[in-house]
């Protein structure tokens, strides 16, 4: 076994999306030694000492950075409710979740926020995943979402109610190790008998939670699908907003003024309609109204974000739902990003470039540029000419060895 040091590799005559430039180029090179990215260019340009690497023949495939998932439940299957999964065996919903991450790595996903988890499962899954002992992407993990009495997710959440409470709660997660906290500040669709328009948690509350997190170093994600909700948490110092549906031009400014980045999550609210089983079928009768709903309001939000120039970033909201599997999900999100008028680069951006910095991993990820961290999805095909070429993985890459 070669030790970390001496792990090197030529990925050799692909075409190259850096993530930064506005168009591929082909007939490149992209060397990957000490896990980090250590150079990029035309082949004709490979340095000598890059030839002697181990090749990986990237003939008519285009790589790109691995794409980032920033709004994800890896605990959930995706196609049962969570208030279902929550009475199953919790040692078999590690297991699939094992499966989970697999998957989610060999759809060119190559690193995850988990932004609400269960029982801290999602960090002994990093922590395996860290460790070599399962294969994965690299994840940030928000562990239990807090929530007031009754609040959106309930059934996984940690209840609080109070500043001081939440402040608690809070702090409970990061002993727990958490990189960011979750807070709900409205209702949501997939807990029964919720209105998505209502607030819940309140400014003080989650001003609460923000200071304790911050002063600690980690960022706040807030889930927020009504007005209010977005208004309170942005007022509140949460770092994001998730989903971010009813935005409205006085929400949009706020962020603008505070950096407040939106996180979007379409594919969650537009589930395919096949192959469900019965129990499926039923959640989508459920949903199919409310989902309609948030779907005709969101496509002004992101106007409105896009005229202010707010940060977007995007997730799957894969396992949310029980409509939401974890098959392709951020090849989805591209899609529906792109069927929402971004172009397939602005969406590509955001799946990577852009997610990197919801995650605070900036500086490592994102893009394929020298001295990052050498994660690579290599695709059959150019997805900024076709985004069928997302669901096509040849290769996946990650700190620099191929693990697909
Ligand atoms: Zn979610």
């Amino acid at each position: 076994m070669p030790t970390e040091a001496e792990v090197e590799l030529l990925i050799a005559d692909c075409t190259l999306w850096d993530g930064r430039a506005p168009d591929p180029l082909p007939h490149a090179g992209i060397w990957l030694r000490d896990r980090v990215i250590h150079w990029t260019g035309p082949m004709a340009a490979c340095p000598s000492e890059a030839r002697g690497a181990p090749c990986l023949d990237a003939t008519g495939l285009t790589a790109i950075p691995g794409l980032i998932d920033a709004h994800l439940h890896v605990c959930w299957n995706g196609r049962e409710p969570v208030h279902s999964l929550v009475h199953r065996d919790r040692d078999a919903l590690l297991l699939e979740a094992v499966q989970t991450l697999e998957r989610i790595l060999a759809s060119g996903t190559t690193a995850v926020r988990d932004v609400g988890g269960q029982e801290y499962m999602e960090m002994s899954l990093r922590r395996a995943v860290q460790a070599g002992h399962i294969r994965g992407p690299r994840m940030r993990t928000a562990g239990q979402i807090i929530c007031m009495t009754g609040g959106h997710g309930h059934v996984v959440a940690r209840e609080a109610d109070g500043p001081e409470e939440v402040r608690k709660a809070a702090r409970e997660q990061i002993k727990a190790g958490a990189d960011l906290v979750k807070l709900m500040a409205t209702g949501g669709a997939a807990t029964p008998g919720q209105e998505v328009q209502a607030t819940q948690l309140t400014v003080e509350e989650m001003a609460a939670a923000v200071q304790a997190a911050h002063a600690m170093g980690r960022r706040v994600a807030a889930h927020c699908h009504g007005t209010q909700g977005i208004l309170d948490a942005v007022a509140a110092g949460v770092d994001s907003v998730e989903h971010g549906t009813y935005l409205t031009e006085e929400a949009a400014q706020r962020m603008v003024a505070r950096g407040t980045a939106l996180v979007l999550t379409l594919g969650v609210a537009r589930p395919d309609e096949t192959g469900h089983t019965p129990a499926q079928q039923a959640e989508a009768e459920r949903l199919r109204p409310v989902l309609a709903a948030l779907n005709d309001r969101v496509r002004e939000s992101i106007a409105i974000a896009r005229a202010h120039g707010v940060f977007i970033g995007a997730g799957s909201d894969a396992g949310g739902n029980a409509l939401a599997p974890h098959d392709f999900s951020m090849a989805r999100e591209v899609e529906h990003l792109v069927q929402m008028g971004f172009s397939a680069q602005e969406a590509l951006t955001v799946a990577t470039r852009h997610n990197a910095r919801i995650l605070g991993w900036e500086s490592l990820l994102g893009t394929l540029e020298p001295g990052k961290r050498a994660d690579v999805a290599l695709l059959e095909g150019n997805p900024l000419e076709d985004l069928g070429a997302l669901r096509r993985v040849a290769a996946v890459v990650q700190d620099g060895r191929r693990v697909l």
